[in-house]
C-alpha cells in the first residue's frame, strides 16, 4: 500500500475522535467505565469505516498505563506501542493470510503464556469470516475456556459468513457506512490541517465516491496530492481514477431514450474500446441515471458533481416510470456481472432491454385500462400504435425448443439439464424473437441459464433471441394483476406473450 501516510496519521486515537460510529464507542465506554471487560468482541461492518481503528484503541483502553480506562492516555508506553503496532501483547492477525488451522493452533499455544507487561493480551483478527472450518473450531475451544488475560477481537466485513458457534461467544458491534456529510467534513479538515489546495466539487466527488468509506476517500486525496501540485481539480480525478466521462454515458442513454439499437451497440463499443473498467462504467452508469432521476423530479441533489443542461434536458425527454426502471435494470446487471463472464453481451442486452421499456409500458397501461371496464379499443385511442412489425405469426416453435433441449443436454450437466428437463414450451414469437418456457416444477433457474440456452437457440437459428421461464407462482401473481375477467382474453394474452410484461412487473 503506497498511499496510506494521510490514513494513519488521521488514525483516530481516542474514542472521541471515531467519526460515525457513536453507538459503538459510547458503549464500549461505557463497559470500560464499569471495569465490564468480555473476552471476545466482533466488529461487524463494511471496510474503511474504522473497525481497526476502534480495536486498537479498545486494545489501548485495557492496557494504558493510567489502568481500564474509556480514555487512553496515549502517551505512556503501553498506548505508543500499541499505536506503533510494535506491542508485543497486542497482537494483529490478518484472517485472510492467517487462515489454516496450524496458524490458529500457534495462536492457541501463545495464548496459554501470560501478557510480558501488559494487562492484557489481546488479539486483533482481521477479516475472521476468512478462516477455515478447521481452524474455526480450533479458536472456538479457545473460546470456550478463554484464559482471563486474553482479549479477542474480531473484525468482519462479512458477519454471516462467521460460524454462529463463534458468533454466540462474543459481543458484537455493528460499525455502520458513514454518511458522505460525514466523509466530506472529515475531508474539509483535513484539507485544512494539510494545506492542500482542492476545488470543493472535486472535494464532494471524493465523498460521494467513497461510498461510505473514510479511508477510500482519505486515499484518495493523498493519490491525487502525489498526482498534482496544482489546485486538485474534477479533471485530475477523472484522469487519476479513469472515471468515465458522462459525454459517454450521455450518448449511450441517449440511444435507449430514441430506441436507436444500432447507436446503443455502436456506443458500448466506444466505451469498450477505450478499455474502461467494467465495473466501474456499470457503477457510472447507475449514477448517471440516478442523476437524470433526480433531475426529473426536480429534487436537488447536494453533492451533484456537475450541474449539467444537456442532463437537465434528456431528463424533460422521458419520464419518472421509465427512468426508475431503467435504474432498476442497471442495478439487475451490476449484480449480474458479479457471477457471469459474458460481460459485454450482458451489457448489451440490458441496455437494450432499457430502449424497450416504453412499449412494456405501452401494453401494461392497455391492460390496466381494460382493468377498469373500459373497452379495450378505446384504453388503445390516443396510444401510440404498437411498432407494426409485430402481426400475428403461427405456432411453429416447439420443434425449435425440442432442438435446443436436444443440443443442450448434449453437453450440459448440473443446473441446467435439470432446468432443460422440467421446462415446457409455451410460446416461440418469431417476430418478437422470444421464446417462452414455463416452469412448473419450480426448478431453480440463473441469468447464466437463460443466457446458456439463448447462445445455443442462437447457434441454431442464426440470430439472437430471448428466452423467458415463468413459473406458475409469476403466472397467478400475473392473472391477479390482470383482473380474473380478463384472462384468457385474446388480446391481453397476445400483449402479455409479446411484450414480457410478467419479467418487469
Ligand atoms: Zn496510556
Amino acid at each position: 500500500m503506497a498511499y496510506i501516510v494521510l490514513a494513519r496519521k488521521y488514525r483516530p486515537q481516542t474514542f472521541e475522535e471515531v467519526v460515525g460510529q457513536e453507538h459503538v464507542t459510547r458503549t464500549l465506554k461505557n463497559a470500560l467505565k464499569e471495569g465490564k471487560i468480555g473476552h471476545a468482541y466482533l466488529f461487524a461492518g463494511p471496510r474503511g469505516v474504522g473497525k481497526t481503528s476502534v480495536a486498537r484503541i479498545l486494545a489501548k483502553a485495557l492496557n494504558c498505563e493510567k489502568g481500564i480506562t474509556p480514555e487512553p492516555c496515549n502517551k505512556c508506553e503501553r498506548c505508543r506501542e500499541i499505536t506503533e503496532g510494535r506491542s508485543v501483547d497486542v497482537l494483529e492477525i490478518d484472517g485472510a493470510s492467517n487462515r489454516k488451522i496450524e496458524e490458529i493452533r500457534n495462536l492457541r499455544e501463545g495464548v496459554g503464556y501470560a501478557p510480558a507487561n501488559s494487562r492484557y493480551k489481546v488479539y486483533i483478527i482481521d477479516e475472521v469470516h476468512m478462516l477455515t472450518n478447521e481452524a474455526f473450531n480450533a479458536l472456538l475451544k479457545t473460546l470456550e475456556e478463554p484464559p482471563p488475560h486474553v482479549v479477542f477481537i474480531f473484525a468482519t466485513t462479512e458477519p454471516h459468513r462467521v460460524p454462529a458457534t463463534i458468533m454466540s461467544r462474543c459481543q458484537r458491534f455493528d460499525f455502520r457506512k458513514l454518511t458522505t456529510g460525514e466523509i466530506l467534513k472529515r475531508l474539509k479538515e483535513i484539507k485544512e490541517k494539510e494545506g492542500i489546495k482542492i476545488t470543493d466539487e472535486a472535494l464532494n466527488l471524493i465523498a460521494y465516491r467513497a461510498d461510505g468509506a473514510l479511508r477510500d476517500a482519505e486515499v484518495a486525496i493523498e493519490q491525487l496530492t502525489a498526482y498534482t501540485e496544482d489546485e486538485i481539480s474534477l479533471q485530475d480525478i477523472k484522469e487519476v481514477f479513469g472515471f468515465i466521462d458522462k459525454s459517454f454515458y450521455i450518448e449511450l442513454i441517449k440511444g435507449v431514450i430514441e430506441q436507436d439499437d444500432r447507436k446503443i451497440i455502436s456506443e458500448i463499443e466506444n466505451i469498450f474500446e477505450q478499455g474502461f473498467d467494467l465495473k466501474e462504467f456499470v457503477v457510472g452508469l447507475i449514477d448517471f441515471l440516478r442523476e437524470l432521476l433526480l433531475s426529473r423530479l426536480d429534487v436537488k441533489n447536494p453533492f451533484s458533481i456537475e450541474e449539467d443542461p444537456e442532463i437537465k434536458r434528456m431528463a424533460g425527454s422521458t419520464d419518472e416510470d421509465n427512468l426508475v426502471a431503467m435504474l432498476n435494470l442497471a442495478v439487475e446487471l451490476e449484480r449480474s456481472l458479479r457471477y457471469i463472464n459474458y460481460s459485454r453481451a450482458m451489457v448489451e442486452l440490458y441496455l437494450l432491454k432499457m430502449a424497450r421499456i416504453p412499449y412494456i409500458k405501452k401494453v401494461s397501461e392497455l391492460i390496466s385500462g381494460a382493468e377498469k371496464g373500459t373497452p379495450s379499443v378505446e384504453a388503445k385511442k390516443g396510444k401510440p400504435e404498437p411498432p407494426p412489425r409485430i402481426e400475428e405469426e403461427p405456432l411453429t416453435g416447439e420443434k425449435l425448443w425440442e432442438r435446443i433441449k436436444e443440443e443442450i443436454l448434449k453437453k450440459a450437466s448440473g443446473g441446467l439439464r435439470t432446468l432443460v428437463n422440467s421446462v415446457v414450451f409455451e410460446n416461440f414469437d418469431k417476430n418478437e424473437k422470444r421464446l417462452l418456457l414455463s416452469n412448473p416444477r419450480k426448478t431453480a433457474h440463473t441469468d447464466e441459464h437463460i443466457f446458456q440456452i439463448e447462445s445455443v437457440a442462437k447457434d441454431i437459428l442464426g440470430y439472437e433471441i430471448r428466452v423467458s421461464i415463468t413459473t406458475p407462482v409469476q403466472e397467478q401473481k400475473r392473472d391477479e394483476r390482470i383482473g380474473k375477467g380478463l384472462i384468457g382474453h385474446p388480446l391481453v394474452n397476445k400483449a402479455v406473450k409479446l411484450f414480457g410484461v410478467e419479467d418487469i412487473y
